[in-house]
């Protein structure tokens, strides 16, 4: 047997026909650029996150770079996030000439933890940008009460969690802006890159929408310098098709995880993704915090069985942010699970055969 870490030919085959009429349409009309489909999308997203304003962008990475900007954050700006995310967190606040400030991720959860970032605040400090890593919403609700004590701006970095929530409530909808990434291999992916943020705010959505145009407003008339990023009609067409799917991918990520929960609690040398009681996740990954994690995960490749890191450095140590002066030991828990967690295949179309073929080879390693 053979258990791939994704499967697009088995995401695509149900809904291709339908992405392709919905391309021949773009071909009909050619407007690659801001095309009717992009504004479509903008509200059908707005309807289904339940958000007044969605502004579609290139990437989740410039989601984040165009939230920054809009929230006026700058030169000797501090924003504090996690370490333990993928790199794009932390970058966007750097492009923006601003200082990431890391606090250490939470042992369950993998999130930021609410309880340190007080001890983090200085004068300084502008904003806080929580991820919602691998699905689960942080403690929004702590981080908000945070925020609005010290006046602090708040950007959820969401491109993993697209419909999760918290306390029953949407992420993406606490903070000031939330971001989304459509990178093929998140929930809702396109056939390309693209990205979108999210905000109620009428004076952000507006600033949103002329940076992702130059800053422009009116056209070739500026006011400040933006970015050139915005969502390709031909992607937004795809999109429109994938999100009637969104709903019940999260539900069978659910279904899968809960097997895999099932069916690994019996092995002591695993620890399976802890989901907070007021949480509920969309599982974009099924991480496992495990021991003799580099040789597991080559048995398992051995066994043909897609596997990954996410993610073996955290950004505190990353060589191209030396120069904020962090050191081994700053952030142990980020430290101690980059080197534990391994990420098993969690994706809608998975087998129950594929999941056992899993779960038997995990435990044929460890036996
Ligand atoms: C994927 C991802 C991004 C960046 O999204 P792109 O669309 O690839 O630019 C940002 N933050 C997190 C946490 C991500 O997982």
């Amino acid at each position: 047997m053979k258990v791939p870490m994704l499967d697009l030919h088995a995401q695509y085959e149900p809904m291709l026909d339908a992405i392709r009429s919905r391309m021949e349409k773009v071909f009909q009309n050619h407007h690659y650029i801001m095309g009717e489909e992009v504004h479509e999308l903008e509200a059908k997203m707005e309807a289904y996150l339940g958000i007044k304003h969605a502004i579609g962008c290139a990437s989740g990475t410039d989601a984040l770079v165009l939230a920054i900007k809009a929230l006026d954050i700058h030169e000797d700006d501090e924003v504090i996030t996690t370490p333990f995310t993928f790199f794009a967190t932390a970058s966007s606040i750097w492009r923006n000439h601003a200082k990431p400030v890391f606090v250490d991720i939470c042992p369950k959860t993998f999130n930021i933890d609410a309880s340190k970032i007080e001890a983090a605040i200085t004068p300084r400090t502008k904003a806080i940008m929580p991820v919602h890593l691998f699905g689960q919403c942080a403690d929004m609700p702590a981080i908000m009460e945070i925020a609005r004590k010290h006046k602090l701006k708040v950007i959820e970095d969401n491109a993993q969690g697209i419909g999760s929530t918290f306390d029953g409530q949407m992420s993406c909808s606490f903070g000031d802006i939330g971001t989304l990434s459509f990178f093929p291999s998140k929930n809702l992916g396109a056939m390309g890159d693209a990205g979108m943020c999210l905000t109620n705010d009428d004076e952000l959505a507006k600033s949103l929408r002329q940076l992702r145009v130059h800053g422009e407003n009116p056209k070739y008339f500026h006011k400040c310098v933006g970015l050139n990023s915005r969502l390709d009609t031909l992607q937004a067409a795809v999109l429109l098709v994938k999100l009637d799917y969104l709903a019940d991918w999260s539900e069978s990520r659910r279904k899968n995880a809960a097997y895999y929960n099932q069916q690994l609690k019996d092995v002591q040398q695993v620890i399976t993704p802890y989901i907070a009681a007021n949480a509920v996740s969309i599982y974009n990954q099924y991480t496992l915090i495990c021991e003799e994690r580099d040789a597991l995960q080559k048995h398992l490749q051995s066994k043909e069985i897609g596997c990954a890191v996410y993610y073996p450095l955290p950004l505190h140590l990353q060589e191209c942010f030396s120069s904020l002066g962090y050191q081994k030991g700053d952030m142990p828990i980020s430290e101690s699970y980059a080197g534990k967690v391994l990420s098993l295949p969690i994706y809608p179309e998975i087998s129950q055969e594929m999941q056992d073929y899993v779960v038997k080879s995990i435990k044929e390693f460890y036996a």
